[in-house]
Formats: structure tokens, sequence, C-alpha cells
């Protein structure tokens, strides 16, 4: 084995490890003591400046927030008042995410517990009409049965219930993890493991929040290497739609700072690599997926490309390259490099983005576009994973003949294709935008409706309980080689100025709420330090 071998080796064995340690849910087992230490709750009278900041609201305290969420959701469980509306909420909650042929049961127990005036639980701000109706269908359970009832009911908590949970320790704790969450990081909370694959301005990095022991992904964008070559505008685009956008199916970006020399992006780790990948390397004899299995990723793909749109954010580069595999085998999409952000009111965009055979015509045509061309991409990209070849692309051809076929030849299909995936090839690259599956009136109703997700339960897949056709090999890892990744070279001629060092501390905002307190949540760390000491000693507040 040369050099280059054995480093890669070593690599992966220590990230491999590390990994194993936070699968388990145990990341506190590989934490390190002393940097969580530093997490510690500020006395609650350095927090009260945050009391009256604006943006914590009804809904970004208690519903968005996970920390805040749960406080609240312990704080209605200890009032009399207020106990059976928090109940109807979690019993609604997990309705949603019930498996379809359990709903009429779910249904009926709620009903019971909340809709009934005899219950002791009975929930007397919900609406006469609503209840009736709630009663009338739940045998039928729908997946949305209760949402006209979740509505009134988070109305009445906003009214009743969040003015006195604003006078209470409940509250104020989560002032305190809110003041522990805007203090800043440096390079010294993350401990680097090996290289995952390289990106046009610098390396990403497996990488382990050291105080909590979670595991992310630290894509780094070289200073000098941004400026050279005008990547100011891009770097801040991507970090930007990443914070905005909180999905399954998106990674999720945690933390935004800088060191000396490079940017980084702190984001989801995706263990299992991407489906070019699987497509071409897996299984070298036998490229390319069996239906199921594409269908499965195209509808995770559908789920987020809908909540960008929702977000009004166009993707422009979807393609197997950018699809990343988690652990578990569920996909998210990544690079949001090329993304473009709609302002309000500004329906559609212009400009030449994307990657050669994947470019939607009327992009290629100079016209003004919107999310259609993201619907072509998915086409181009479903027929990849199936035939493991581009609809457009042959070897060695020329960018010129691509764009030319795009534009005028008809697809070929072989018989791998069955005839509803066909049919959604074709809808999906449609050449005409106006005739193009996808989203309209804010969803994707249409194009989930295909035949082809026929067997897609999307309440399910939404919320990742549905199990996915293929699981990564935990002890592999589906990453180039070390030496392959290949080194950056040096940059040279580069001054960094004041007004570079403005824009580095306007990238550098720190933590990014939601994945924070998601990630404190999950290790565990909210809850050690959710505690009150009292006289008779350490007590635990709620
Ligand atoms: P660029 O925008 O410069 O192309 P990418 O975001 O595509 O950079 O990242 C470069 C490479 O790093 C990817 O092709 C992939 O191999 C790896 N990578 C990127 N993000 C992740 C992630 N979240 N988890 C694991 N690997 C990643
Ligand atoms: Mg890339
Ligand atoms: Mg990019």
């Amino acid at each position: 084995m040369d050099i280059g071998g054995l480093e890669t080796v070593v690599a992966n064995s220590a990230y491999v490890s590390a990994r194993g340690s936070t699968d388990a849910g145990a990341a506190s087992v590989s934490r390190d003591r002393k940097m969580r230490a530093r997490l510690q709750l500020p006395h609650i009278t350095r927090c009260e400046h945050l009391r009256g900041r604006p943006d914590l609201d009804f809904p970004t305290v208690c519903l968005r927030q996970p920390i805040g969420k749960r406080l609240f959701q312990q704080f209605l469980e200890e009032q009399e008042t207020f106990a059976p509306a928090g109940g109807l909420w979690k019993s609604v909650e997990a309705y949603a995410a019930a498996e379809e042929s359990d709903r009429p049961r779910a249904a009926q127990e709620t009903v019971n517990r909340f809709f009934d005036s005899a219950a002791e639980t009975f929930c007397a701000f919900l609406e006469e009409a609503a209840v009736a109706r709630v009663k009338e269908d739940a045998r039928h359970g729908r997946a949305d049965l209760f949402q006209e009832a979740e509505g009134q009911l988070l109305r009445h908590l906003e009214a009743r219930a969040w003015p006195g949970f604003k006078e209470t320790l409940f509250f104020s704790r989560s002032l305190q993890f809110k003041w522990l969450e805007g203090q800043s990081v440096s390079e010294e909370w993350f401990l680097d493991f090996r290289v995952l694959g390289k990106g046009g301005f610098g390396e990403v990095c497996a990488c382990q929040m050291r105080a909590t022991g979670k595991m992310y992904a630290n894509k780094k964008l070289n200073k000098k290497r941004l400026k050279k070559r005008n990547g100011y505008e891009a770097a801040i685009v991507e970090k930007r739609i990443l914070a905005k956008v909180h999905s399954r199916f998106i990674v999720t970006l945690a933390y935004a700072f800088q060191t000396k020399l490079d940017l980084c992006l702190v984001m989801t780790l995706m263990n299992g690599g991407d489906l070019r990948y699987h497509v071409y390397n897996v299984d070298e004899k036998n490229p390319g997926f069996p239906e199921p299995r594409a269908v499965f990723y195209t509808a995770q793909i559908i789920c987020g490309l809908e909540h960008l749109h929702q977000n009004r954010i166009i993707y422009r580069d979807l393609k197997p390259e950018n699809v990343l595999l988690d652990d578990a085998g569920h996909v998210r999409l990544s690079d949001l490099g090329l993304a473009v952000e709609l302002p309000e009111g500004k329906d559609k965009t212009k400009g030449y983005a994307g990657t050669p055979g994947f470019m939607a015509p009327e992009l290629l045509k100079n016209e003004e576009y919107d999310w259609s061309v993201d619907y072509f991409t998915l086409g181009v990209t479903l027929y990849e994973m199936i035939e493991a070849k581009g609809p457009f692309r042959c070897r060695g051809e020329k960018n010129k003949e691509v764009t030319r076929r795009i534009l005028h030849d008809p697809v070929k299909y072989s018989e791998k294709f069955s005839a509803a995936c066909r049919a959604a090839c074709e809808g999906l690259m449609a050449k005409d935008p106006a005739g193009r599956l996808g989203f309209r009136d804010n969803q994707c109703a249409q194009l989930k409706g295909h035949p082809l997700f026929q067997k897609v339960n999307w309440g399910r897949l939404e919320a990742g309980l549905v199990e996915p056709p293929f699981v990564p090999d935990p002890k592999t890892v589906y990453a180039k080689d070390i030496s392959e990744v290949g080194a950056f070279s040096t940059v040279k001629g580069v001054v960094l100025d004041e007004q570079d060092r403005a824009f580095y501390d306007d990238f550098s905002s720190g933590n990014i709420p939601i994945p924070w307190q998601e990630e404190m949540v999950e290790t565990g760390v909210f809850g050690e330090l959710n505690v009150v000491s009292s006289k008779s000693g350490t007590c635990f507040l709620l």
C-alpha cells in the first residue's frame, strides 16, 4: 500500500469510528468535556434585554423553534387550564405521522378524548361546527382531518396561553437558551475529520461539534480564492438561502463562521455519497437503479424542490451529483451556490446558470424563466437514474451539440422505462415550460398525483417515515480516496482589505437558530442544562 492509500485508511477509520459513536444517539460519549463545560446558561438577569425582541413572537418561539416549543408544551402540561389543549396538540401531531392503516383508530381516540363534551379533557374552545365535522369524518381517517381544529387550537394558544407563558420561568429559560444560541462560534469548537469532497473554493470535510459530539460537514471557502474569482456574491447567496430553508430534503446549515483563511459553512453530514456515485460507481457492471429506487429518490427530491419553490427559490443545479444520501439512505439536495431568490412580486428571472445537459430550453434560449427549469432538470435526473446515461449527452460531445439536442430533439427511451416512468420523464422534460409537469398554486399536487408515484404515501414520506430502498453500508466511505480528491494550489497576488473583512464578518453570523436548537435537544445538552437548583439540592424545573 502506498502512503496515499495508507493515509486514506487511517483517516477513514478515525472518521468511521467518530461517526459510529454518534450514530447510536450517544453523541455525549465522544464529546470534548472542556468544550461542553463552556455551554452554560447565563444568569437570567443577563437575558432581560432579549425579552422584547420583536422576532421572538408566538409562531417563532412556540411553533418553529424546537427548544421554545418544548418549553411551551411543558408549560401547557403543568397548567390545569391548558393541559387539554396541550394534549390535543400532541395528539394531532402524532396523527399526521401515523400509518394510513392506523389513522381511523388514532382519529377515534383523539375524538373521544378532546372532541366529546363529556370527556375530562374536552377542548371547549373548538368551534362547534368544526367539532361536528371532525366527528362526522373521523372514520375516513383522512390526512387533513384535524387541520381546521389545529388552526383553532393554535389561535387559542396564542391568545390565551402565550401572554401568561411569557411571565413564567419556562419563558425565561427559553431566553437563557436564546442567549447561549447568540454566542459566537469559531474554529476551536470544531474538530475536522477526513476530506469528503472538493468544491470550487475549497474542501468539504467531515467535522464534529466538540461540545455536543454531533457530526457535520464543513464546507470551506478560501477567502483569497473567493476574492480572486469574484465569488463573494455566490457565497453570500448560498449562505443566505441555506439559512432560510428548513426541510428534511435539503441540507441544513447549522453554523457560519470564519477562520484566518476560510469562510466555513457547517451543514448536515451526508455520509452516503452522491447519487451520481451510486448510479455509476457502486456496481459498475450494472449501473443505474431499479425503478422503485429511482422513484423513491425522485419523490424526496420533489419534496425538496417544493419547499424551495414555496420559499421563492429557484435551484438551477439539480443533477445526480448534487443529491446526497445520509446514513439511513434518505436524500437531500445540496450545493445551492447557483440558486436564486425571486423577490416578492417578481416571478421570473434571467441568466445562464446550470450544468450542460441539464439546462431547460427556455434558459438556453436566454428567455425569462421561473421554477419550471427545476422540473426539467428533475426529468433529466430521473432519466439518468434509470438509464445510467443522460438523455441529451453523449461522451466527448461539445456543449453546442447538447444544446441543439435539448432544444430540438425528442428523447429516446429504452425498454428500461415503464410506461408510467416514460410518461413522467416526458411530462418533466416537456420543451415548453407551459406544458411541463411541476409547481402550480404553490404546490406540486399534480406532479405528486402522477401514476409513477401511485405507491408513495406523501404524508409519511414528508415526515421521514418511509423506509429507504437502499441503506448505505455504515463501514464504507462513499467518497474518493484522499489522494484522488486533489489539492488546491495556493492563491497568489491577492491582498485582503477592510472591505473584505466587513464582508467576512457579515457572512460569519454564527449559530443558525433552528438547527442549533435541534442539535441541543438531539444530543441531550438541552436536557442537561434544563434544570434549576433549589434549596433541597438540584431538581428539574419541569
Ligand atoms: P461546490 O459548490 O464548490 O461545487 P459542493 O457543495 O458541491 O461544492 O461540495 C463539494 C463536494 O463536497 C461535493 O461534491 C460532495 O462530494 C462533498 N459534500 C458537499 N456537501 C456535503 C455534505 N453536506 N455532506 C457530505 N459531503 C458533502
Ligand atoms: Mg458542487
Ligand atoms: Mg456550488
